[in-house]
């Protein structure tokens, strides 16, 4: 199975088994210095996303806290970690044209500075909104979760620094906000049996992991399936990896 998302095409048959949740993170063109060039989706290419997965029949909803087989409907999910601004500004628009909720993962202590996990790495400087822009991001009917106060690995650090991180968060957020703070997203997707307990401790109803796959009946809550979104290959890139007999998505 395709680890990441870029059309329908090769996951159809997938997406039949249960509810796809999609990751995405900057709506930009990708920098040329860009390092980690999969977390870059452009305004064109998410219009072109959606626009395909609604003729296909999808709805677009809120992240449920259950999973239930529903033969009536296809549905789909739609999440942005981390809280860029660009979210706000390319990301936003092109939401409300279809109809579609979705959900911001926001790293609590970082309002309106940067991705400083990533850049110390390398990565090119992204905004993250402030608190005037989450508050329009939430005027627009769309809703927040919680991405950790810091975006730590949370396996690396002692248990009561991770419940700072988790819980910490989630109040900060609803003190700020004024509204419910009920799913959580794990940092690089790094997720321990200890660390879900603090997570449905902290009073969380479901948490977004980066394990591709879609998500039936039964579905544990806590550990929520994801595909990353890609922007698609470029064709040089793709028939080259063709002619050298490697998987494309
Ligand atoms: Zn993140």
């Amino acid at each position: 199975m395709n680890k990441n998302y870029t059309s329908l095409n090769r996951m159809r048959d997938v997406f039949q088994n249960g509810v796809p949740v999609l990751t995405y993170h900057q709506i930009r063109s990708c920098p040329w210095k860009a390092r980690i060039r999969g977390l870059y989706v452009s305004p064109r290419v998410l219009n072109r996303q959606l626009a395909e997965l609604r003729t296909a029949g999808f709805s677009f909803v809120d992240l449920p806290a259950s999973f239930a087989p529903d033969n009536a409907q296809k549905n789909a999910v739609l999440t942005f970690d981390d809280g860029y601004s660009n979210v706000l500004e390319n990301a936003a628009p092109i939401l409300k044209r279809h109809q579609a909720p979705a959900m911001l993962y926001i790293v609590a202590g970082m309002l309106g500075k940067t991705n400083v996990w990533d850049t110390v790495h390398g990565e090119v400087v992204g905004s993250l909104m402030n608190k005037e822009q989450i508050r329009e991001w939430l005027d627009q009917g769309f809703r927040i979760g919680s991405h950790t106060m810091t975006h730590p690995h949370l396996p690396a650090i002692p248990r009561r620094q991770a419940m700072q991180e988790i819980d910490g968060s989630r109040k900060m957020l609803e003190d700020t906000f004024q509204v419910p703070v009920l799913s959580f997203c794990y940092p690089y997707g790094e997720v321990t049996p200890q660390i879900v307990e603090c997570v449905r401790q902290a009073g969380y109803q479901t948490a977004v992991t980066l394990d591709p796959g879609v998500n039936g009946h039964g579905q544990d809550p806590f550990l929520i399936k994801r595909f990353g979104v890609r922007r698609p290959m470029n064709p040089l890139k793709r028939l080259s990896r063709l002619m050298r007999g490697k998987e494309i998505d």
